[in-house]
């Protein structure tokens, strides 16, 4: 028999985020290979066999990894070019020409860059959502920079066939087109090669607008053939809003629904424009929702009806989105903005709690991704995805309102060990498998090269209208 690898870590702060949502002030997790074997109270540890290592968490919280449940890992250089960028800009070539220039070398410096910065912030979990055309490779690309980073992740390849281009917010360019046998194959290609029991891949249709009912249905078909989750992007913006009720006479997710698409495997990513009917029939099929409330703010997309969907029971968890909609892939920022948009919009100071917050980013991602008999909680018998967090730090003083801090005065990098199906991925704030300085330098060179292929170089430099000194 293999002997399987076996480890305590005691005396820390432990949030399980369980259904009871137990938590222990001093606390200890037990790992056995990629598995929780068990959580409590140190005074209930009892003995230890020999040959399982003991660490000390003194001073730490441990609590599940975050679950990042919408983004765009090869977009990850793409960060700080779209800021206030006017319409015509990105509509010429801002959009289209920029996705155009991102190849494979460029994509994986992307996904790269993004998932150093989600695992060194605690997420053990990441959504990413891909183009597989113009350019085949690029999925290929961020896959492989997953299997590298070790993140446990669920990657879309996204597909768009509408022929339709009368309306330019929806309009396809022919290079992204595809016929639905190309894009089924494609992604069974993309399961067989990549597959794992950390990595899922999914088809995606990119829309009820972009996408024909064909594409729609033989996308979800193949969800159900490879049991896998089906993904959306869906009620987005006030514009796919409006073109959705001119073109179908309702909004996109009923549509969705009458295309047989709106299931228990899907995930929708945005759902900022659904009426009260559309929020019933969400809950109702168990799908489940990605809220990206700085995304969503960034381009002025609209404030996703949070309080109801959760009212409704809608299974939510948060993204950050990719960074070209945000620009950070910093998810406790998104908790913090989760809560602090929906204030405002309900004129209700009282909506919600920090612990509502880290809810929606642990168990909340999990359920929305049809993954909570795994993740999302620190339980025996779960994967053991979990992260662990300096409390001394000044952002997270004093002590006693530590949630409150966690949330609403951020900080990041106090989070200093990442644990991924029982291995140590993050320790004390070092990715193990990606180098930063490495990483870095890739960055700037992918994002000078798609700057130039884009022609985008000289907008940036004259956006400002600084005046800088290069010697
Ligand atoms: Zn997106």
């Amino acid at each position: 028999m293999m002997d399987i690898p076996e480890f305590i870590i005691r005396d820390g702060t432990v949030l399980t985020m369980n259904s009871g949502r137990e938590s222990f002030e001093s606390g200890f997790i037990w790992v056995k290979g990629e598995q929780i074997f068990r959580v409590g109270d140190v005074s209930e540890l009892g003995d230890v066999p020999a040959g399982v290592s003991i660490t000390s968490a003194r001073g730490r919280l441990i609590m599940p990894g975050l679950v990042n449940a919408h983004g765009h890992l090869s977009n990850g250089v793409l960060r700080g070019i779209y800021d206030e960028m006017p319409l015509s800009v990105w509509f010429s070539k801002g959009m289209w020409p920029v996705l155009e220039a991102l190849d494979a070398e460029t994509g994986m410096a992307s996904a790269e860059l993004a998932l150093m910065e989600l695992m060194t912030t605690g997420v053990t979990t990441t959504v990413s959502a891909e183009f597989g055309t113009p350019r085949r490779e690029l999925p290929d690309a961020v896959l492989t920079a997953v299997r590298k980073s070790r993140v446990r992740a669920l990657v879309s390849r996204m597909t768009m066939d509408n022929p339709d281009e009368s309306d330019p917010s929806q309009a396809v360019p022919p290079a992204y087109r595809e016929s639905v046998a190309q894009a089924v194959s494609e992604v069974e290609r993309l399961q067989r090669e990549y597959r794992s029991a950390l990595v899922t891949v999914a088809p995606e249709a990119l829309g009820v607008l972009r996408c024909t009912p064909e594409m729609v249905s033989g996308l979800h078909d193949l969800a159900v053939r490879s049991d896998s989750p089906f993904l959306m992007h869906i009620a987005s913006s006030r514009d796919e809003h409006e073109s959705s009720h001119r073109l179908f006479g309702h909004g996109s997710v009923t549509e969705l629904k009458r295309r047989g698409a709106l299931s228990g495997r899907t995930l929708l990513a945005h759902a900022i424009w659904l009426d009260d009917a559309e929020i019933r029939d969400v809950a109702a099929a168990a799908t489940g929702v990605s809220h990206n409330p700085v995304a969503n703010a960034y381009y002025a997309s609209g404030i996703a009806r949070l309080p109801e969907l959760l009212a409704a029971g809608v299974r939510v968890g948060l993204g950050v989105d990719g960074a070209s909609t945000n620009n950070s892939q910093n998810l406790w920022e998104t908790m913090k903005m989760a809560l602090l948009f929906q204030k405002e919009r309900t004129a209700d100071a009282g909506f919600g709690s920090a612990e509502l917050a880290l809810e929606l980013a642990t168990r909340g991602g999990a359920a929305a991704l049809h993954m909570e008999d795994r993740i999302g909680s620190l339980e025996p018998g779960k994967q053991a995805d979990f992260i662990s967090i300096d409390t001394a730090r000044t952002a997270l003083a004093p002590r006693q309102t530590l949630i409150s801090n966690l949330v609403y005065s951020n900080d990041p990098l106090a989070v200093r060990d990442v644990y991924v199906a029982g291995e140590a991925v993050v320790v004390n704030g070092v990715h193990r498998f990606l180098e930063r300085d490495a990483v870095l330098m890739a960055a700037n060179q992918a994002l000078g090269r798609i700057l130039e292929r884009s022609g985008l170089k000289s907008y940036l430099e004259s956006r400002s209208g600084w005046h800088w000194r290069r010697s």
